[in-house]
């Protein structure tokens, strides 16, 4: 899901777009911000915002955004 802004650009689209994919992408809504993932990342991620952002993205595509 952190990423999902660059797959759906570098992978054929449809599959990042079926009811699964959206049903996956919308859990972002129910983070929390704790920050533990932040907090834990090897590779020093900002993931709460990084979830943040490709979801923003996500959905403006969704809405028909072109990519
Ligand atoms: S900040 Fe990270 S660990 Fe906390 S709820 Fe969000 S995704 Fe999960």
């Amino acid at each position: 899901c952190a990423r999902m802004s660059l797959m759906i650009r570098r992978a054929p689209q449809a599959a990042q777009l079926t009811d699964k994919a959206q049903a996956m992408m919308k859990k972002i809504e129910d983070c929390l911000h704790c920050g533990k993932c932040k907090a834990k990342c090897p590779y020093g991620l900002d993931t709460p915002r990084l979830l943040e952002e490709n979801y923003q993205d996500y959905r403006e595509i969704l809405a028909g955004k072109m990519i």
